[in-house]
C-alpha cells in the first residue's frame, strides 16, 4: 500500500511539473512582444519598394484612373502580389470588392466613371481574436490621363500602396513562422479616392465585416517624397488623427517610432485649426466618421502634386521604406496586444 501511495504521489508531482512548464511555454508564445516584429521588418526593403513603385506608376497602368484599363491592371497586380505573399482574399474567393458605377458617381464634381471599379482586399486571420480587425489601407487610383498627359501618381499614391504591400508581406512571413497576428489584419487598397473618397465610402457603407469589429485604421497616402516645408529635415512624417479618438493609439505609434524608426513625427496638420483640413481629405476619414480610431501617414504636398511630373524617379526610396516600417511596427502592436484599443476621446 505504501508503495502505491508513493507511486501515486510521484505521478502527481510529475503531472504538476509538466502542466507548469506548458503554461510558461504558452505565456512566451502568446505574448508576442514588439521586438519580435523586428525579425520581420527587414523584408520591408528598398529593393522591393522600388519594384512596386515603378510598376504601379508605369505607363502600362496609365495613371490608374477609376474604372479604366490602367486601374484594373493595377488591381490585378496587387491581387497577384498578395497571392504570392500567401495573404488570402477575404470573401467569395476574390480579392476584389466590386463597386457599381452608381456608387462611383460624384454629382458635386459632375463625375461619372466609364466602368465599375473595385477595392482590393486581402486578409490575414487572427490567431486568437479573429473577429477583431485592424485595417491597413491606401488608395491605389490616381488621375489617369488628362489633356493627353499621363499622371503617374508615384507619390500619390503608388507610395502608400507600395507600403501596404510590403507590410502585408512582412505579416505573411511572420504567419508562416507561426507568429501570425492575434487579431485579424485586413489590407485594403481603395479605388475612387481622387474622385471624392468613393472607394472607402463604399467600403464603410457596404462593409464586408461589421464596422464595430474594426479596431483601427492605419491609412497611408503619399509617403514617398519630402514636402516643401521639410527641405531642411528629410527624416520625418506627418502624423494626423492619432490622438483624436484613442490616446493609446497615439502612444503606440510614438513608442514604435522611438524604439525603431526614429523619424521626426510632425503633428502640424493634426491641429484642429489647421486650414488644410487633411484629417478630412483621405480615406481614413470614412472610418473616423464611424467612430473608428485612425492614423493618417502623409508627407505633405510638393511641387509635383497632381501633376504629370509625380514620377517614380523622384521617390525617396529609403524614406518610404522607413515610413512603411513605422506603420508595420505600430500595426504589430495593435494586432498583438492583450486588449483592444480603447476609444477614450470624444
Ligand atoms: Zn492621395
Amino acid at each position: 500500500m505504501k508503495k502505491i501511495i508513493l507511486l501515486f504521489t510521484l505521478v502527481l508531482v510529475l503531472i504538476s511539473c509538466k502542466s507548469k512548464k506548458e503554461t510558461s511555454d504558452n505565456e512566451t508564445s502568446t505574448k508576442k512582444p514588439l521586438n519580435l516584429a523586428s525579425e520581420y521588418a527587414p523584408t520591408i526593403n528598398i529593393k522591393d519598394v522600388k519594384k512596386h513603385i515603378y510598376k504601379l506608376a508605369s505607363e502600362e497602368f496609365e495613371g490608374r484612373s477609376t474604372g479604366e484599363k490602367g486601374q484594373k491592371l493595377a488591381a490585378k497586380y496587387l491581387a497577384n502580389q498578395y497571392s504570392e505573399f500567401g495573404v488570402k482574399e477575404y470573401s467569395n474567393n476574390s480579392y476584389f470588392q466590386s463597386i457599381p458605377i452608381s456608387a462611383l458617381t460624384n454629382k458635386r464634381r459632375h463625375y461619372t466613371p466609364k466602368n465599375p471599379s473595385e477595392n482590393v482586399i486581402a486578409f490575414i486571420e487572427g490567431t486568437e481574436k479573429p473577429d477583431e480587425i485592424l485595417v491597413i489601407s491606401s488608395h491605389y487610383d490616381h488621375m489617369g490621363i488628362e489633356n493627353g498627359e499621363l499622371h503617374p501618381g508615384a507619390d500619390d499614391n503608388a507610395s502608400g500602396t507600395t507600403a501596404v504591400l510590403e507590410i502585408a508581406q512582412a505579416f505573411a512571413m511572420a504567419e508562416k513562422d507561426g507568429n501570425g497576428p492575434k487579431r485579424s489584419i485586413m489590407f485594403v487598397n481603395f479605388t475612387g479616392e481622387e474622385r471624392g473618397l468613393l472607394g472607402s465610402k463604399y467600403f464603410v457603407t457596404n462593409p464586408v465585416a461589421p464596422l464595430t469589429n474594426i479596431v483601427a485604421n492605419l491609412n497611408i497616402d503619399m509617403v514617398g517624397r519630402v514636402g516643401k516645408e521639410h527641405e531642411n529635415d528629410t527624416n520625418y512624417v506627418y502624423v494626423i488623427g492619432a490622438n483624436r479618438m484613442s490616446t493609446e493609439l497615439h502612444n503606440i505609434n510614438e513608442k514604435a517610432n522611438e524604439t525603431y524608426t526614429k523619424l521626426n513625427l510632425d503633428y502640424t496638420y493634426n491641429e484642429e485649426s489647421d486650414p488644410n483640413r487633411y484629417y478630412y481629405r483621405s480615406d481614413h476619414y470614412n472610418f473616423a466618421k464611424n467612430g473608428i480610431p485612425i492614423i493618417f501617414y502623409f508627407n505633405g504636398v510638393h511641387i509635383d502634386y497632381h501633376k504629370p511630373t509625380d514620377t517614380p524617379d523622384k521617390i525617396n526610396l529609403e524614406l518610404l521604406t522607413k515610413r512603411a516600417k513605422l506603420v508595420f511596427y505600430t500595426a504589430w502592436e495593435i494586432a498583438n496586444r492583450e486588449e483592444r484599443l480603447i476609444v477614450d476621446v470624444e
